[in-house]
């Protein structure tokens, strides 16, 4: 058992108050954690790849998947996929209520309803209480792309308010049978517009949102835009559920979307964090090599763990005492330090390997127990290296020389 346990960053932030709604057995709003969806890519009637896929994005951090439900075929595909699944499954639907009813029937956790497509009352209404018979919650998914014809020409445009009022409109059939396991997105392609849609939304009802910047694109724009909306909106305590709609492999969304939580402090870290100086011309290394053959060996390893990898001893134990464990390069050789304090010296070629090794260590006994272990003269050694460094390049601020032009300059005397 690991005494290395990492700490969740208090939340700096109140989160908006939402009711709590069960996808399977996935809380979605109340008190639980925020969770992160992804959405298979297969197509659902190869029972096998949807699998498969599903596994990769659970491996990945995904807490529910989403899996289209456009024919009968992807019907029945989910009938087998739901209980072999190993997290709670989503039916998404379009236009076609009655294949709602037919993910119903397969076992799914949840519906996505999207009120662009699916418009009579009737159908919807059939939907809910089938949903409520069978303890399934459904998101109403409005979608800038696809609203409501009738709204788009009331409003002239996919404006925030156009599409808060196609979710109200949606939630009141819904709610007119009695149905209230509701979760709401209003998604938009446009950073802006999203999160006000989401803003809007959040001053008007209590159910738990689900957040997304739809067809946000390929990486980096599309990982860009998408942290940009989330993050703002999650800043704020709103949101409740996250997906980050990439055009990639879908595990690159649930990867991100857990990443982001992790790194804002919401979710527990279960993998690598990993922090390394952008380089400069004092780096004794050639830091972005070593940051990708230290990503490559941590993420085998999957250690929930923050690493550093600095380019020099002059200032990369300083700059990086924050990290659990970190290295720092310098006259040939590797600085490995914890918390900020120098613990072993090892050969430059050794360095990642030294990390890894010392990571798991840490990662097993704690900071306290690797701290007492440390190479009693790895400190020395380390202040040697810097001083030598220094002596070497000069101070990086070259203070002194500042200090004299700045008082010539002043005074209008030499120093
Ligand atoms: Fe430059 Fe050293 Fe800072 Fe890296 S740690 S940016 S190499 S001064």
């Amino acid at each position: 058992m690991s005494s290395y346990v990492p700490t969740i960053a208090a939340m700096a932030f109140e989160r908006r108050a939402s009711r709590p709604v069960m996808v399977g057995d996935v809380q979605v709003g109340g008190e639980a954690p925020i969770s992160v969806q992804s959405m298979t890519t297969t197509k659902t009637a190869d029972v096998d790849a949807t699998l498969s896929q599903v596994y990769a994005l659970r491996g990945a951090g995904a807490d529910i998947v989403r899996i289209t439900c456009n024919d009968a075929e992807a019907a029945q595909g989910l009938a087998e996929i739901v209980p072999r699944s190993p997290v709670p499954i989503i039916a998404d639907i379009h236009y076609q209520y009655r294949l709602a009813l037919a993910a119903l029937e397969a076992g799914v956790a949840g519906l996505r309803l999207n009120p662009g497509n699916i418009r009579k009352e009737e159908h919807i209404k059939a939907v809910a209480r089938a949903a409520a018979d069978a303890g399934v919650s459904i998101r109403v998914g409005v979608n800038a792309g696809s609203l409501d014809k009738d709204l788009l020409e009331e409003f002239g445009a996919p404006v925030p308010e156009a599409l808060v009022r196609s979710a109200q409109k949606e939630i009141h059939y819904l709610e007119d049978v009695g149905f209230y396991d509701i979760k709401i997105s209003v998604k938009h392609s446009t950073v802006p517009r999203m999160v006000e849609s989401y803003r809007l939304l959040a001053e008007q009802v209590d159910y738990p949102l689900h957040l997304g910047v739809t067809e946000a694109g390929p990486p980096p724009g599309g990982l860009i835009k998408s942290v940009a909306g989330i993050s703002t909106l999650l800043l704020e305590g709103i949101g409740d559920t996250i997906r980050f709609s990439l055009t990639a492999d879908p595990v690159e969304e649930a990867k991100a979307g857990r990443q982001l939580l992790e790194y804002l402090g919401l979710r527990e870290r279960t993998g690598l964090d990993l922090i390394a100086c952008p380089s400069c011309g004092r780096a004794d290394v050639d830091v972005i090599k070593v940051a990708e053959e230290a990503t490559a060996a941590f993420e085998a390893a999957n250690l929930p763990i923050q690493v550093a990898i600095m380019g020099c001893i002059v200032n990369g134990p300083g700059e990086a005492r924050e990290a659990d464990i970190g290295i720092a390069a310098g006259r040939g050789k590797g600085h490995l330090f914890i918390k900020g304090q120098v613990v072993r010296v090892v050969p430059e070629d050794e360095m990642v390997a030294a990390l890894l090794d010392e990571a798991e260590r840490l990662v097993e006994e704690g900071v306290e127990a690797r701290l007492a272990a440390a190479d009693v003269s790895a400190a020395d050694l380390a202040e040697e290296a810097r001083i030598e460094l220094l002596d070497l390049q000069g101070d990086a601020n070259q203070a002194a020389e500042r200090r004299a032009n700045v008082a010539e300059i002043a005074t209008g005397e030499p120093e």
